[in-house]
C-alpha cells in the first residue's frame, strides 16, 4: 500500500459511505505505479475544493493523484453496484476506480474524490483495472465543457500519467484521471443492495441517500417515494439539458445514471453537430436503444428500474408498493417535457407560455432535420440574426417558421433586448465538437503538446460567452460519408 501523505494539500476528507452496510463496497488501495506524471490539474476546481494547487502539483502531490500516496484521512475504497447494461442486468462495481474519500470543501459542501484507472479491484473481473490516457483527457475535457455549459456533472481535478503501457488493441500510455463527484451513488446501487441486502440494508443505503442529496427537503408521509420523486425530477431536468445542448451520453445504463442527477462515466459520449433524432456515436450501440432523441425514453425506463429496487420500501403490502411505483413513474415523461420545454422556450428568446409553443419548437426542429443543419449553430444563427452561412434561412418553409416565431415574441411583454440575453445566456458560442476534441487529444497523446486542449478548454469554460475567439472554434467540421464513432471502456 501507498505511503500516507501529510495534509499540506488541504484534504480535508470523510468515509461517510463507509457508515453502509458493508456488502456495499470493499477496501481497495490504489495500485502504485512505475513513475507518474502530471499533464493537466484543474486549479480553479482544486481551489473550490480547498486543495492547494502547488502542494498536488509537486512530487508528493502528483505521486497522490496517481494512487502511490495515499492522502491523511482517506480510506480508499471500490464500490458495488450492479447494473442494465444495454438492458441486461449484470453484477458491475468500481472495476477500475477507487474512492479515496469524501472532500469536506471550506463552503461545508462534500464531494467524492475518486481516481480513475488505479488498479485492479475485487470487482475487475477480467479488466486490468487500467486506463489509457486518450479517453480520460477526453472525460476532462468533455466534463469541464459540460460544467461550462451549465450541465450537472461530476467534474476532473487532475491526470496523470503512470509511465507504464497498457494493452488494448495496441500498446497505449496508461493514466490515471481523478474525479470529484457529488457522490457516485447510481441507480445500480440501489438495484445491487435490493438483490443481495436486505429490506433493512436497502432502508440504510435509501436514508444516506435522503440525507446526503435530498436533506432539506419535507419528505412527506413516505420519504421513500419522496426519494423516487427527487431523483426523477433531477434526472428529468439533467436529460432535458443533454437534449438542449445536443450532448449524447452513449451509455445510458442503470450503473450510469446518478441519483445526484449528475452526468457520470464518460466514454463514448459526444455532442451531434447535425441534428438528428438518431444520431448515435457509439460503435457498440448497434440498435441505437442510447440515440440522441432515444435518451428521454431511456431514462424514464431506467427510473422504472430505479423504482423497482425501491419497491420493499414504497409499502410493505407488495401490490400497494408497486402501485405508488407506477403512478410515480408515469408522471416522468410529462415531468420531462416541462423541463425541456422551459430550456427550449429560452433559447427561442420566450419568456411566458403559449400552447402552441411545442409546435413552434418541434416545427423548427422536423426542418432542421430535413435540412440538415447544424444544431448549435442554427440557434446561433437566430440568435445573431445571422444571413451568412445559414443555409436553413433560405428554405421558404424556414421563412414562414420565422414569421411564426417574430408574432410568438411580439405576444410577451419583454423588449426584444431582453429576448436576445435570454438567447445568448441559453444558445452557447461553441461545444465539444468531436474534431477539435480529436485534434486536442491527439496532440496531447502522439506529440506530448497540451496547448491545443489547454486553449480548447478555455473556449469551452464560458459558452455564453460569445468572443470573437469562440466564433473561430464555431464551425461544423467538413461533412463526410464516414461517420464519428466513439469507443467504450478504454
Ligand atoms: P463503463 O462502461 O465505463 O461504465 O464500465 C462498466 C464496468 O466495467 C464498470 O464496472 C467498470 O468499472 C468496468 N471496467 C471498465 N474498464 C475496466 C478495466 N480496464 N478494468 C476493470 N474493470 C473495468
Ligand atoms: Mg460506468
Amino acid at each position: 500500500m501507498g505511503k500516507k501523505s501529510g495534509n499540506d494539500a488541504g484534504w480535508n476528507l470523510e468515509n461517510s459511505y463507509m457508515r453502509l452496510p458493508d456488502f456495499l463496497y470493499k477496501k481497495t488501495n490504489p495500485t502504485p505505479v512505475q513513475s507518474p506524471g502530471l499533464v493537466i490539474f484543474n486549479k480553479k476546481l482544486g481551489v473550490s475544493l480547498g486543495l492547494h494547487a502547488e502542494d498536488l502539483i509537486n512530487e508528493t502531490g502528483v505521486e497522490l493523484l496517481a494512487g502511490n500516496r495515499i492522502p491523511e484521512g482517506s480510506i480508499p475504497i471500490a464500490q458495488s453496484y450492479a447494473g442494465h447494461q444495454f438492458g441486461h442486468f449484470t453484477m458491475l462495481g468500481d472495476g477500475r476506480a477507487v474512492l479515496l474519500g469524501e472532500q469536506i470543501t471550506p463552503e461545508n459542501e462534500r464531494f467524492d474524490i475518486q481516481l480513475k484507472g488505479a488498479g485492479r479491484t475485487p470487482y475487475s473481473r477480467g479488466g486490468d483495472g487500467r486506463a489509457a490516457l486518450g479517453p480520460m483527457l477526453r472525460e476532462y475535457i468533455i466534463s469541464e465543457a459540460m460544467h461550462g455549459l451549465g450541465i450537472p456533472t461530476s467534474r476532473s481535478l487532475a491526470v496523470v500519467t503512470t509511465g507504464e503501457s497498457i494493452i488494448r488493441e495496441n500498446e497505449l500510455p496508461g493514466a490515471i484521471l481523478t474525479r470529484a463527484a457529488d457522490s457516485h451513488l447510481r441507480v445500480g446501487t440501489f438495484q445491487y443492495a435490493a438483490n443481495w441486502g436486505s429490506t433493512e440494508d436497502l432502508r440504510a443505503l435509501a436514508d444516506y441517500t435522503l440525507e446526503r442529496h435530498f436533506s432539506d427537503g419535507d419528505y412527506g408521509e413516505n420519504r421513500y417515494l419522496y426519494l423516487l420523486q427527487k431523483v426523477m425530477e433531477r434526472q428529468a431536468a439533467l436529460v432535458a439539458k443533454w437534449q438542449q445542448a445536443g450532448f449524447i451520453h452513449g451509455v445510458m445504463n442503470t450503473d450510469n445514471m446518478t441519483i445526484s442527477g449528475e452526468t457520470i462515466d464518460y466514454g463514448p459520449c459526444a455532442f451531434m453537430d447535425t441534428y438528428h433524432q438518431n444520431t448515435v456515436f457509439s460503435s457498440i450501440d448497434i440498435d441505437g436503444r442510447y440515440a440522441y432523441g432515444n435518451q428521454p425514453h431511456i431514462a424514464g425506463w431506467n427510473l422504472a428500474r430505479f423504482a423497482e429496487s425501491l419497491l420493499p420500501l414504497l409499502h410493505e403490502n407488495e401490490e400497494q408498493a408497486l402501485e405508488l411505483a407506477q403512478e410515480a413513474i408515469s408522471a416522468f415523461s410529462e415531468m420531462f417535457r416541462f423541463h425541456w420545454m422551459k430550456g427550449m422556450r429560452a433559447k427561442l428568446g420566450i419568456f411566458n407560455e403559449e400552447k402552441k409553443d411545442i409546435a413552434l419548437v418541434e416545427t423548427l426542429l422536423r426542418m432542421m432535420q430535413k435540412h440538415q443543419a447544424d444544431y448549435t449553430n442554427t440557434f446561433l444563427a437566430l440568435t445573431f440574426n445571422w444571413q451568412e452561412n445559414f443555409e436553413l434561412g433560405s428554405s421558404p418553409e424556414f421563412k414562414e417558421w420565422y414569421q411564426l416565431w417574430q408574432e410568438r415574441l411580439a405576444r410577451q411583454e419583454e423588449a426584444e433586448a431582453s429576448s436576445r440575453q435570454l438567447m445568448r445566456d441559453s444558445n452557447p458560442a461553441v461545444i465539444p465538437r468531436n474534431h477539435q476534441v480529436e485534434a486536442a487529444l491527439s496532440a496531447a497523446v502522439e506529440d506530448g503538446d497540451y496547448h491545443v486542449m489547454e486553449r480548447l478548454l478555455h473556449i469551452l469554460s464560458d459558452p455564453y460567452a460569445h468572443t470573437d475567439e469562440q466564433s473561430k472554434f464555431a464551425a461544423p467540421p467538413v461533412k463526410t460519408s464516414i461517420p464519428y464513432r466513439t469507443y467504450c471502456g478504454t
